[in-house]
C-alpha cells in the first residue's frame, strides 16, 4: 500500500507495510534500505520529538519516541545508549527507580526475602514478592545490630546505586511527574516530506502534525 511520504534516509517511496506490531511506513526500497517509523491510525508517521532532557548516561538531548508499548524517552543514541525514561498513564516523566537492596530477613507472611528501601520516615522493610505479597516487617523489630549492619549496607547499595537526576539543557532539575508535553522543543517536531510523486501542485497537501504526546492520550 503507497503512503505519501518520502523516504527521509534516501528519498525513495514509501508504503505501509504490516509487521507483527501491526501496520508502519517502510521504504519502498526495503531491505536495501531499512527506514521505518511506526504510525498512528491515519496512517502519519510518528517521529521522535526532541524533548528539553539531557541523558544522564551520554550527556546528549533526549527524544521522545513510541514503542509498541507506548511512548518513551531515549538519548538521540538509542538505542547504543540503553538508558531511557518511561512515562506515566498521564504522560508524565517517571524517575526510573533504584533497585532494592534485597536482605536475608525472611517476609513474616511468606518467607520470601524482604527488600530495604529508604522511604521518607526513614528505611523499611517489604516482601521482594510485592505486589503478591503484602508482607512487611517494622525497621524497629530489628535488633540494633542488624539496624546497624543494614544502614551500612543500605548506604552503599545507594552510592552504587545512585538515584539519577535529570535535567534541561540550561542545567536546571527536572522534577518527578513534569509533563513531557512541557519539556517538547518546539523546534525538534520533525515532519516527512511528501514525496514528489504524491505532491499536488494546486493544494498543499499538509497533512496534520501527529504527536507522540497526542497519541499517548
Ligand atoms: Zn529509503
Ligand atoms: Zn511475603
Amino acid at each position: 500500500q503507497p503512503a505519501i511520504y518520502a523516504c527521509p534516509s534516501c528519498g525513495a517511496e514509501t508504503c505501509y507495510r504490516f509487521g507483527k506490531n501491526g501496520r508502519f511506513l517502510s521504504c519502498t526500497r526495503y531491505p536495501d534500505c531499512e527506514y521505518a517509523a511506526p504510525i498512528n491510525r491515519e496512517g502519519v508517521p510518528l517521529l521522535p520529538e526532541r524533548v528539553d532532557i539531557v541523558c544522564p548516561e551520554d550527556g546528549s538531548e533526549m527524544e521522545l519516541r513510541s514503542s509498541r508499548f507506548g511512548p518513551f524517552i531515549a538519548s538521540v543514541k538509542f538505542p547504543e545508549t540503553r538508558f531511557v525514561l518511561n512515562l506515566d498513564k498521564k504522560a508524565n516523566i517517571k524517575y526510573p527507580t533504584t533497585p532494592p537492596l534485597v536482605t536475608d530477613v525472611d517476609c513474616p507472611k511468606c518467607g520470601a526475602p524482604l527488600n530495604l528501601r529508604r522511604g521518607k520516615r526513614g528505611p523499611w522493610l517489604g516482601c521482594s514478592k510485592f505486589p503478591k505479597c503484602r508482607g512487611r516487617k517494622a525497621w524497629k523489630e530489628l535488633d540494633e545490630a542488624q539496624q546497624e549492619s543494614w544502614l551500612t549496607a543500605l548506604e552503599a547499595h545507594e552510592q552504587k546505586n545512585p538515584r539519577v537526576e535529570l535535567k534541561r539543557r540550561d542545567g536546571s532539575v527536572i522534577p518527578e511527574g513534569t509533563p513531557v508535553s512541557e519539556l517538547l522543543l518546539a523546534s525538534g517536531v520533525a515532519e516527512l516530506e511528501i514525496h514528489p510523486a504524491h505532491r499536488k501542485p494546486a493544494a498543499k497537501v499538509r497533512k496534520p502534525k501527529a504527536t507522540i504526546a497526542q497519541a499517548a492520550q
